[in-house]
């Protein structure tokens, strides 16, 4: 057996299925864990209404993907495992909600060299909304949603999302090790988000809320209509059924993410994605949770679907 950590929980595999990166490393107790191939290196640095930040790339370069998470807590963890911030060229950004944008500016002053890349609308509605300096406009670069880019080494593909921000939208991203694909805040899968979805290697999914806890959570009636709503966010039940009827060998890794901290619990969301998993008796190498809350105290959890 091989042991690789996520986020400081132990994830067990068996080392007679198929390697498909990143490989296992093991980490120090208590931090964050990057996971890396050869090359590939994916690290959660927060996730879920608090605030959502991740690295995707190699050792030597990578992207930001949303800025939820302040710099000053993120990059000594980054440091810490090898990505020094000159080695972040970009970050990318999926809606203009605060807990996706809070720290923009602050990532982009603290890195100096990177470019935010986002639609001219998401930064429209970011500077409309938001009190961002409009001088981050001098480090937009101008994406469009199904117009591949490059940054990083990498090709990536916005698609369309259904939320409620200004705009909104997940990412397609192909690295040298397979196709990384981001969904996340997001009421249904739109048809453009399952078209990328079913060719990934490595999927970050939304497992927002359970259905039970949020009828009976303490949120007013409007509050849950919008979360439940086609343009609110993805319950476990949608995202586990999703994952198991686009399963296929290639689709190796799967990330839960941006788990309500009132309307669910670690426990329910892989509980719910393990019994998806088993009922198609899927060979997934790892599944896995990106941390709920935050990435710098262990409570996640992860397991392997044999
Ligand atoms: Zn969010
Ligand atoms: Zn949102």
């Amino acid at each position: 057996m091989s042991k690789v950590n996520l986020n400081s929980l132990t994830i067990d595999f068996d080392d007679s299925a198929p390697v498909v990166a990143p490989s296992p490393r093991p980490s120090s107790a208590g931090t964050p864990e990057v996971h890396q191939g050869p090359d590939l290196c994916f690290m959660s640095l927060g996730s879920g209404s608090s605030g959502n930040s991740a690295y995707l790339g190699t050792r030597d370069s990578g992207i930001i993907i949303d800025a939820g998470i302040n710099p000053k807590t993120a990059l000594p963890e980054l440091a810490r495992n090898g990505i020094t911030p000159e080695k972040i060229v970009g970050i990318l950004l999926t809606h203009d909600h605060q807990d996706h944008v809070r720290y923009i500016f602050a990532w982009l002053r603290a890195l100096r060299h990177a470019q935010v890349f986002c639609t001219p609308r998401l930064m429209s509605g970011m500077l409309r909304k938001h009190s961002v300096q409009r001088r981050i406009k001098d480090y937009q670069r101008p994406i469009y949603k199904e117009m591949p880019f490059k940054v990083a080494g990498m090709e990536i593909t916005a698609f369309d999302t259904s939320h409620d921000a200004s705009d909104n939208m997940g990412f397609s991203i192909e690295t040298n090790h397979g196709r990384f694909v981001v969904t996340t805040d997001t009421g249904v899968i739109t048809e453009r988000a399952a078209h990328y979805m079913r060719g990934a290697n490595f999927l970050m999914i939304e497992c927002d809320y359970d259905d039970v806890l949020l009828e009976h959570s303490h949120y007013t009636e409007m509050l849950k209509d919008r979360i439940r709503g086609p343009r609110g966010h993805l319950k476990n039940e949608d995202a586990a059924r999703f994952v198991a009827s686009i399963y296929s060998r290639q689709l190796t890794h799967v990330f839960l993410c941006h788990l309500s901290r009132d309307n669910n619990s670690p426990e329910l969301a892989v509980e719910v994605m393990t019994n998806a998993l088993c009922a198609c008796r899927t060979p997934l190498r790892q599944f896995a949770l990106v941390h709920p809350v935050t990435p710098l105290l262990p409570s996640s959890k992860a397991k392997k679907i044999d």
